[in-house]
């Protein structure tokens, strides 16, 4: 089956076909800079590190934007409640931010555009909107008129009797519910609860909404229309629906083909909230003892378009995943035996690394990827007295190249020991050939005390690092 994703648009799944063959334009909506990201953002951000990923390994050449929203309501409420300027205060958690990324071993974007880069930008989108009627100025702003665009709703599936009524009405606020349909701020003009927060323009001194910023970062970076674009759920409404408005009635071009939404993540199965005390961020999870690789694990294998409790429990079966993963690729990479493949290992292999690429294939569904994954694990224990060199060199192989799609399989990397330990190592075998069992067993002590841990197996004793 070919690469398919289900759209948000069409509410379909579709097969995926870029308008440019074999290349992808990308746009993911990136942090706000206001705080430390929460575990739920970061499940949006690795979904989108694992298309992209899919993208790369599926051969595309993915030109990938992710922006920085440094200038919002958010932002420059609580810079002045930090007695901050804007720019400081969102350096703090621009750079938090980037440390997550690296710390979760998320690809970098090619481009992290600012949103305070690109104002000229969105003024020019503005003055044209409001050339041609699809926005009007007020006292307070410029907003975005619904009315003009008779496909608003289009992406949220809004019910459009309720939007004649809704029409008259305007926010300017960056965030609403489906409750609030309005004309929405593409412009809002200065107060004194913006401090020193302010840009000339031709219609006054003041900032942008935070939905002209996308659009405009998008058109700058990636062109008219572009491939797929991603978020969390949350965005969808109204943040995408009106991307898609001002995008559309400036270019008069389709903006986006695939629009992908990650589902929530709850915990404990409650939603966030600081309150209940099951809020959390990178940070609180990595002091609580969990390790990066075990979170990247727990936020990346349950389906994206799936909500995702997460529970301590389940970064434990992470862990237990992950060594479950570490011992296959350590086991495999002492198989010794030559020889012609074991023929249904073989077999069984390619059966499953082909079902392994279907499923993700089929709108990325990695927890049906990951069974499969588990199923060459379990034929390789079967077949295990019998599997070749010939075997174990095509089975790692294919888990070596999965490092690039799922980003946790590190513990394939290949490790040696040093001429000392090798000498230890040695006399450990040279000792049991010769029966003195004593003397293996201390050696083997000896081994374990500089952290590397020695197992006999049918084929010969083998090692690892702990
Ligand atoms: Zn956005």
């Amino acid at each position: 089956m070919a690469l398919s994703f289900y759209n948000s648009l069409s509410r379909m799944e579709e097969e995926f076909v870029p308008l440019e063959k074999g290349k992808v334009r990308l746009y993911t909506c990136g942090p706000t800079v206001y705080n430390y990201p929460h575990i739920g953002n970061l499940r949006t951000f690795l979904f989108e590190d694992l298309l992209k990923r899919w993208l790369l390994y599926r051969g595309y050449q993915v030109t990938h934007v992710m922006n920085l929203t440094d200038v919002d309501d958010k932002t420059i409420r609580n810079s002045l409640s930090q007695n901050m300027s804007l720019t400081d205060y969102t350096a703090l958690y621009k750079q938090a931010f980037f440390e997550d990324i690296r710390t979760l071993h998320i690809l970098p974007a090619d481009f992290y555009p600012e949103a305070t880069a690109y104002i000229p930008q969105m003024i020019t989108i503005i003055q044209d909107l409001l050339k041609n009627g699809y926005a009007y100025e007020t006292e307070d702003g410029v907003y975005f008129k619904i009315a003009s665009f008779p496909s608003y709703g289009k992406l949220a599936h809004l019910d459009t009797s309720s939007l004649k009524a809704a029409a008259s009405g305007r926010l300017s606020a960056d965030e609403y519910d489906k409750e609030s349909v309005s004309d929405f701020a593409l412009w809002k003009k200065w107060t004194p609860e913006d401090g020193n927060v302010k840009w000339p323009s031709p219609f006054g001194e003041g900032r942008p909404g935070w939905h002209i910023e996308c659009s405009a970062m998008s058109l700058s970076l990636l062109g008219e229309t572009i491939d797929i674009h991603c978020g969390g759920i949350d965005n969808l409404f109204p943040h995408h629906e009106n991307e898609i408005a001002q995008s559309e009635c400036y270019t008069g071009k389709p903006f986006v083909r695939y629009w992908l939404h990650a589902a929530h993540l709850i915990v404990d199965g409650e939603k966030m909230s600081k309150s209940k005390g099951n809020f959390y961020t990178l940070r609180d999870l990595l002091a609580k003892g969990l390790s990066p690789r075990a979170i990247r694990y727990a936020l990346i294998t349950t389906h994206y378009r799936k909500p995702l409790n997460f529970t301590f429990d389940l970064a434990r079966q992470a862990e237990a995943s992950l060594k479950r993963i570490d011992d296959f690729l350590f086991a495999l990479r002492h198989v010794q035996q030559s020889g012609i493949p074991d023929p249904s290992l073989h077999t069984t292999f390619l059966e499953k690394k082909r079902a392994f690429e279907e499923s993700m294939d089929h709108d990325l569904n990695i927890a049906e990827a990951m069974g499969h994954l588990f199923d060459i694990i379990r034929a390789f224990y079967e077949h295990q007295s019998r599997a070749t060199l010939a075997n174990a060199e095509e089975i790692l192989s294919f888990f070596v190249s999965l490092e690039n799609v799922l980003g946790f399989i590190e513990g394939s990397s290949s490790e040696t020991l040093s001429p000392e330990e090798e000498a230890l190592f040695q006399a450990r075998i040279e000792a049991k050939k010769n029966k003195d069992y004593a003397k293996a067993d201390s050696l083997r002590e000896e081994l374990l005390r500089r952290g590397i841990e020695v197992r006999d197996t049918p084929q010969g004793p083998i090692w690892r690092r702990l």
